[in-house]
């Protein structure tokens, strides 16, 4: 019997990340980054004014106050997207808008507020006033944004391996990252087999059930960024499996549930090993003892169980870090906290991963209740779960009181 860390192991050797590719940046996000992104360029690329208001050397307005305001001649008018021609004259202000370059010359920006200007004549297109009074004194670098101040040109901007988010996309956007080199999507075959299995829009008939593992393992590969390809239901017939094998055989990884059971086994594994070897290995798990890993042809072959809770189980625990090295995700760990068992809790010593319900306590602990049953058969005990509580091999009692790790499906607890 292997232990679920040295089944993982075995595993993962099996696996290298896949190639980079190009993406237009419009379709980069929830892609992992293939390779490291220095700037191109400082960010923003030039010093510009953080407000609206006047752009000034700080010294020719040092004695403004309400009181006793400064007036300055206006020389020029800096609207957003244009380039001061030239550089601001000692003794005189140029209207300025958020955004736009400040002039040379120029190490301070009065805001429009503090001027005899209204900020409803400081439209685009009005008509610029020949003078203004200044009623405040501002420090040198007030109201400007210096260049490089967000990023400097050539820093590391974003490690490989990162999924990208809402706000690298705009990072990437901002240094005209067009094209994204991301790590290819793996092509994930999903194949549910068993005698008993109907799609989920078939009638019901006596003694078939709706298959739930083949359209939910899709959904398991699509969270990841993997793209699913459903090779269907096979009935319990070699050929039958080894023909849509066959059909998903460049595919990345092939996954097949059922017929992993004791006595159970040989159409898949006869059919596995007509192109490839199959490994049946008793792995310490709860639910989910029962594993088969091989290849097909040259590709990974993960043979889950049958029962729904136990590969979706064994999918999140052996599938999804081949799949995330396979994508070179830098964070393949699975978020975890720590909770405390709010009643007493049971394994047969097999590391054990019993879907719990949490409650945060009063003092900010973790509690985790059973979802009631733990049959593995019991879709709705992983419904109603917030999260996956992992009892270590060999404990069999769990008193109320334990803290044990648990694995959230549920972040925002
Ligand atoms: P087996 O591994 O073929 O012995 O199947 C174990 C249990 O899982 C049996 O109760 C099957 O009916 C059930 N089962 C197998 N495949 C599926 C599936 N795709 N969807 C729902 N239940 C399944
Ligand atoms: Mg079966």
């Amino acid at each position: 019997m292997y232990s679920v860390d040295e089944a993982l192991g075995h595993i993962l050797s099996h696996f290298e990340r896949l190639p980079t590719e190009h993406v237009p940046l419009e379709e980069a996000f929830g892609r992992i980054l293939a390779q490291a992104i220095h700037a191109a360029h400082d960010l923003p690329p030039f010093p510009n004014s953080a407000l609206d208001g006047y752009a000034v050397r700080a010294a020719d307005v040092a004695a403004a106050s309400a009181e006793s305001p400064v007036r300055l001649p206006i020389s020029g008018d800096i609207p957003a997207g244009s380039f001061p021609q030239a550089p601001l004259q000692a003794g005189t202000a140029m209207r300025i808008m958020t955004g736009a370059p400040l002039p040379e010359g120029a190490d301070a920006v009065v805001p429009v507020e503090q001027t005899d200007d209204a900020p409803n004549r400081f439209a685009l297109n009005s008509p610029l006033p020949q003078s203004v009074l200044i009623r405040a004194a501002v420090s040198a670098g007030n109201g400007v944004r210096p260049v490089g101040e967000d990023v400097t040109a050539g820093a590391l901007v974003l490690e490989a391996g990162r999924r990208l988010r809402a706000a690298d996309i705009g990072i990437l956007a901002g240094l005209g990252v067009a094209r994204v080199p991301v790590v290819r999507r793996p092509v994930v075959a999903i194949l549910s087999t068993g005698d008993e299995l109907l799609p989920p829009h078939a009638l019901l008939v006596k003694g078939k059930i709706h298959d739930v593992n083949g359209v939910a393992l899709c959904a398991c590969v699509q969270e990841l960024g993997g793209v699913p390809r459903f090779l269907g239901i096979a009935p319990d017939s070699v050929e039958a499996v080894y023909s849509r094998l066959e059909a998903a055989a460049d595919s990345d990884v092939i996954l097949s549930t059922a017929g992993v059971s004791v006595g159970a086994l040989d159409v898949v594994k006869e059919a596995v090993t007509r192109r490839g070897t199959l490994g049946l290995w008793r792995v310490n798990i709860r639910p989910g003892k029962p594993l088969a890993f091989g290849k097909f042809g040259n590709t990974p072959f993960f043979g889950l169980p049958g029962n729904p809770v136990s590969a979706l189980v064994t999918f999140d625990v052996f599938v999804r870090p081949a799949l995330l090295k396979l994508l070179g995700a830098a964070h393949a760990d699975l978020p975890q906290a720590i909770a405390e068992v709010a009643e007493p809790m049971h394994s047969d010593g097999r590391r054990t991963y019993a879907r719990v319900k949490l409650r945060r306590a009063a003092d900010g602990q973790l509690l985790a209740f059973s979802t009631g049953t733990q049959s593995s058969g019991a879709i709705s005990s992983l419904v109603n779960a917030d999260g996956l509580l992992i009892i270590p091999e060999g404990m069999t009692e769990v008193p109320i009181g334990t803290r044990l790790p648990v694995r959230l499906f549920d972040q925002t607890l």
